[in-house]
């Protein structure tokens, strides 16, 4: 457990570990010289949930670790201060050349980040649609290949679990017909 630091990043004291602010908290790593505290709160990352007009989603194969080759939502970790809107409409710029709105906010999902169980991480997906102005898919940055795939030919060499049950959520409100 927490072996994210055994020093202090401000100060460079040893860390030491307890729960805070009452017992009944977490523990944490904390700084007994600066008063430093590693919080570790889940990071936050946005994604999109991009459909074309046949009703197939994007994906996209990893490039890089974790998960390296597996098939992801495209979207990623925000950057300090953003808005997980801007960000995902960014991180999908990035990926695949796409310009998206969001049409709803699909939901948030819990996961870890690659095999660090102290990794948590925040995902938070967007259904969108793909504006007028963007021309074909092109996958860049952190992917490596992009495909479009009917709900029933999701493949099931996915990258992260947090994918696995938006893809689910998604399924299971387009059956419902709630977007
Ligand atoms: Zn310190």
């Amino acid at each position: 457990m927490f072996g994210h630091y055994q020093f202090c990043p401000r100060c460079r004291a040893e860390l030491s570990t307890r729960r805070f602010p009452s017992d009944t908290d977490a523990e944490r790593r904390m700084c007994d010289s600066c008063g430093f505290i590693y919080w570790n709160n889940s990071r936050p990352t946005a994604g999109g949930v991009v459909e074309d007009s046949q009703g197939r989603v994007l994906l996209g194969r990893r490039g890089i670790a974790p998960s390296k080759g597996l098939w992801d939502l495209p979207g990623g970790f925000l950057e300090p201060g953003e808005h997980p809107e801007a960000g995902f409409v960014r991180e999908l710029l990035e990926e695949t050349g796409l310009h998206v709105e969001p049409i709803a906010l699909l939901g948030f999902y819990m996961d870890q980040y690659g095999d660090d169980p102290n990794e948590h991480t925040l995902n938070i997906f967007y259904w969108c649609r793909v504006l007028e102005t963007s021309g074909e898919a092109l996958a860049s940055d952190d992917m490596a290949e992009l495909g479009w795939f009917a709900p029933g030919d999701i493949p099931s060499d996915l990258a992260f679990q947090n994918v696995v049950d938006a893809l689910a959520d998604w399924k299971a409100k387009k059956r419902y017909g709630t977007s």
